[in-house]
């Protein structure tokens, strides 16, 4: 008989030390994270083990002295189909604002796979995992940007599909993060992942991750006016990717743009299960926002400004050796709010008595991406090339010092 590791909630490890060895063995392949330069906005590219990629978010600005070329570096790491299209497997939206969306018309297909042209050369989506967010009507406070129009159009085109004809093929599948209000997700069944819903497929295989969906959650009638709001309406979800066969090698947190009153909830919510909450690595939500911390506006109050401990422990699941990363332009100590100096701190307060770390990815020099290998041995920041280079130049490390 096969022996596997039996696999609890939300990829608690629970795999014995024979088997890991074993696996460790027979397979050496691993999964990584890219997290791309784009200044105050987010886009991150996870290639779990086995080579599925999973695209978090987009925010393609013109290239320019301080702009890398975002879309070639993605580009590069991208595979062609059997018909030589470009493909993602899966694109997560986390909220439709314009730092997390920009470019998604000019560089992705929309619209049925089969209208693809060659001329034009864009990137397929084989599956969206998008919000609930896309069945709402434009009004006063629910505006979109073009590009985040494109994306509801294409979302509600590919579920109008399924709901005549069933879970379509790559390049029409689409994936509701989380309930709507007034059942107007009720229908979706297979498409629909709820609140506190585990997943481990792509494109209707399953792949070496468990996903879970902590928020949005469902919307009760006294904050409907908040789930509106698109930052609140942001997908948060964990990710424990699996490598070299351990199910829980690193697990990902991934926040949108949530606010602190989401994080208040997010809190009550789990805090009797605080274990789905944790970590290795954290993207500061909302590019290192204040907001995600404190109700005081940090322009308003300074260092009088109170943290909400709720929110705080919402963020504060970090486990030994974690990384917080802040997708957002360098943090000065000034009254910028996102990025703010004191979320930093307060981060690296978090992470402190882990042995963790804190990074923002404009700190590194050059115009690489941030990457993150991950491995049985858990999450390591890669080397920057720069840095190699220079090793190169200098002739220093060019002698492979002894393995010990
Ligand atoms: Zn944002």
């Amino acid at each position: 008989m096969k022996s596997e590791p039996s696999r609890s909630k939300f990829g608690v490890d629970v795999l014995n030390d024979a088997l890991r060895r074993q696996r460790r063995r027979r397979s050496r392949m691993t999964a990584s994270t890219v997290h791309y330069r784009v200044g105050n906005g987010d886009m991150h590219l996870v290639e779990i083990e086995g080579g599925r990629k999973l695209l978090i978010d987009i925010n393609v600005r013109q290239p320019g002295p301080d702009v890398p070329d975002v879309i070639t570096q993605l580009r590069k790491r991208l595979k062609r189909d059997a018909e030589d299209r470009l493909f993602v497997d899966g694109f997560l939206l986390t909220h439709p604002d314009q730092d997390h969306c920009r470019g998604l018309k000019e560089h992705f297909h929309l619209g049925p796979p089969e209208t693809w042209s060659k001329a034009a050369d864009k990137i397929i989506i084989r599956e969206m995992w998008s919000s609930p967010i896309v069945f709402r009507r434009a009004s006063r406070d629910h505006q979109l940007c073009d590009d985040a129009n494109a994306w509801a159009c294409e979302a509600r085109r590919r579920v109008k599909r399924f709901r005549e004809r069933g879970v379509g093929p790559d390049g029409e599948r689409v994936i509701i993060m989380g309930e709507d209000v007034d059942g107007k997700t009720d229908d979706l069944g297979p498409i629909l992942v709820k609140a506190d819903g585990e997943f481990s497929r792509i494109c209707g295989v399953t792949g070496r991750f468990t996903a879970r969906l902590i928020a949005p959650m469902p919307a009760s009638d006294d904050d409907e006016d908040e789930f509106l709001s698109k930052n609140n309406s942001s997908v948060i979800i964990g990710l424990a990717l699996e490598a070299d066969g351990d199910p829980d090698a690193s697990r990902f947190l991934f926040g949108g743009d949530a606010e602190v009153g989401i994080w208040e909830k997010v809190w009550d919510r789990n805090k009797s299960r605080k274990h789905v909450l944790e970590y290795d690595v954290l993207i500061a939500p909302h590019h290192c926002s204040w907001r995600s911390l404190s109700w005081d506006s940090w322009s308003d109050y300074g260092e009088g400004a109170e943290v909400s401990e709720d929110a705080r422990s919402a963020l504060g699941q970090a486990r030994s050796g974690a990384e917080i990363l802040a997708s957002s332009k360098q943090i000065k100590d000034d009254a910028d709010d996102p990025p703010c100096i004191r979320a930093k701190r307060e981060y690296k307060d978090i992470v402190a008595p882990q042995n963790g770390t804190f990074a923002c990815i404009a700190d590194r020099s050059g115009t690489d991406p941030y990457e993150i290998e991950v491995t049985y041995a858990g999450h390591k920041p890669k080397r920057p090339t720069v840095a190699a280079t220079v090793a190169v130049a200098t002739g220093i490390g060019a002698t492979p010092l002894p393995h010990g």
